[in-house]
């Protein structure tokens, strides 16, 4: 063991949701606590995220008489996941999400807006949205409640190695203070004892061009990503080189509502996921045809795009544009929104053949309004809105990387498991870091539940974990 610089008794990597939660629990128990952050912001990508919260049988939903539960909502994760979910960690997610929304309320005074959405994949409108539609909410909240529990974050500290002792129980870390990032330099590295465990909450690695590569190649540099600069690989290449077990590595979500015409997660994904998604349609340009069933889950929505080859353009009438007004108006702004009085102006506007977009418009109305099926398997009956009051708003379309399921294989302690699936000693992760619980397809708002159903059990854990 090297000679120790500093030492505590639970070192927390990563100051986004999870990593977070992971360090009040601990804390709580009256365990020593050190978090360590690279950027010199905290927060990752739940900082930037919209701060949607998936929970069945959450509060909102009793208030207002909606049925859910958590076997529903497990089924909707599996379906989703193709069935490479391990099932184990998403019975705990549904069965401790309501419960979580709880605590961020009550423990530390987190709000929600009076609304509940229904994202593609999920059969009940279960998703919460945070005050300020933003996960920075709740991670102004967690820092507040840790600065009152007296737990420093310290940012520009890059893990660099999880130290482990010759039985392969990691010990504590090497960290790169005073960190630049993404500056690679050979500046002076610390030592920091973990007297009883790591959690490892690094997030994914949606920016991580060249790791993203290697898992797969499509995913070069022409695809733009969502995610926040720091969402790269080191945190999890240290989990790997001490044999953690790889889950899912490949299994990269696209976001189908990301806007062609901005880069990063922009205004206009927002406008597509609540407006364009939930209300409207979404047309090849080159037919001004439909292409998919606009409540499908992300990667169905995501790979009909890519199959046109092209950008396709999302459109909503007026009535579904108020459905969130609010990113509306930027977008308008910024042009990346654009609105006509007439489906023909429309068409023009994006060279669609104007005689094909408004027999597309009608036939999907005369379905809704006078039953029929839906060459998608949209699921008519349940209530989408026809597209009648102008005007009409568009916006084009192109997948972008989102969301990486893949990580840290983990158990439902949030104990890290090696290639033979056993607990690699004091080593827990919680978050986006980890695989196994999303497989093939992440639902929306089913992220920011997960961090935070398994951020607090990593630290609980953590903060039990035996003295070795
Ligand atoms: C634009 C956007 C919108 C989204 N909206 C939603 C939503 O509404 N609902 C939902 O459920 N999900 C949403 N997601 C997904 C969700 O935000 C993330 O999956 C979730 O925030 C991940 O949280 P985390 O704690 O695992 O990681 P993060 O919040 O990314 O935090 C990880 C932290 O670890 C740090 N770190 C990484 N490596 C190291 C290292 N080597 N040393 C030290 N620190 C390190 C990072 O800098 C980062 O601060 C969204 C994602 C994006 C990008």
């Amino acid at each position: 063991m090297p000679n120790w610089d500093e030492q505590t008794d639970i070192v927390v990597i990563g100051s986004g949701l999870a990593g977070l939660a992971a360090a009040i629990e601990a804390r709580e128990t009256g365990a020593s606590v050190v978090v360590l952050e690279k950027m010199a912001l905290t927060g990752g990508n739940t900082r930037i995220s919209d701060g949607g919260l998936a929970a069945p049988g959450n509060f909102l939903q009793k208030r207002m008489g909606i049925a859910d539960s958590p076997e529903l909502f497990r089924e909707d994760m599996m379906k989703a996941g193709m069935g490479l979910n391990h099932p184990e960690l998403v019975t705990v997610v549904a069965e401790k999400a309501a419960a979580v929304i709880d605590w961020t309320r009550e423990a530390l005074g987190v709000q929600y807006l009076q609304r509940l959405d229904r994202f593609g994949g999920h059969s009940a409108a279960r998703s919460l949205t945070t005050r300020s539609h933003s996960g920075v909410d709740i991670i102004k909240a967690q820092e507040k409640k840790l600065r009152g529990l007296g737990v420093k974050i310290r940012t520009r500290c890059l893990l660099t190695a999880l130290i482990t002792d010759n039985r392969g129980a990691v010990r504590g870390v090497e960290f790169q203070p005073g960190y630049r990032f993404p500056k690679k330099t050979d500046a002076p590295k610390k030592t920091l004892r973990a007297v009883r465990a790591v959690v490892l909450a690094t997030g994914g690695f949606g920016r991580d061009v060249e790791f993203r590569r290697l898992q797969n190649p499509s995913l070069n540099e022409s695809i733009g990503s969502t995610n926040h600069r720091g969402a790269t690989s080191e945190g999890l290449a240290a989990a790997l080189r001490i044999g953690a077990a790889p889950i899912h590595l490949s299994w990269i979500q696209t976001g189908p509502w990301a806007c062609a015409d901005e880069a990063g997660y922009g205004k206009g994904s927002r406008f597509a996921s609540y407006s364009v998604y939930p209300t409207g349609i979404l047309v090849d340009p080159a037919t001004g045809r439909r292409i998919v069933n606009e409540w499908a889950d992300r990667r169905i929505r995501s790979e009909a795009i890519i199959r046109t080859e092209r950008a396709c353009v999302g459109i909503v009438d007026a009535e579904g544009a108020r459905q969130d007004s609010r990113s509306l108006e930027p977008c308008l702004k910024n042009g990346k929104v654009k609105g006509f009085e007439k489906l023909a102006e429309l068409a023009d506007a994006y060279g669609m053949p104007a005689g094909e977009l408004i027999r597309t418009v009608e036939e999907y109305n005369r379905r809704i309004t006078q039953g029929g099926t839906d060459e998608f398997g949209k699921p008519l009956h349940q209530d989408p809105r026809p597209l009648s009051e102008p005007p009409f708003y568009a916006i084009r379309l192109w997948p972008k990387v989102h969301y990486t399921s893949g990580g840290v294989g983990i158990n439902s302690r949030a104990q890290v498991l090696n290639l033979t699936g056993r607990p690699v000693p004091n080593l827990f992760a919680a978050g986006e870091v980890c695989g196994g619980i999303h497989g093939a397809s992440r639902l929306g708002s089913c992220a920011l539940i997960e961090c935070l159903v398994f951020g607090r059990i990593a630290g609980q854990e953590a903060a039990v974990s035996p003295h070795t």
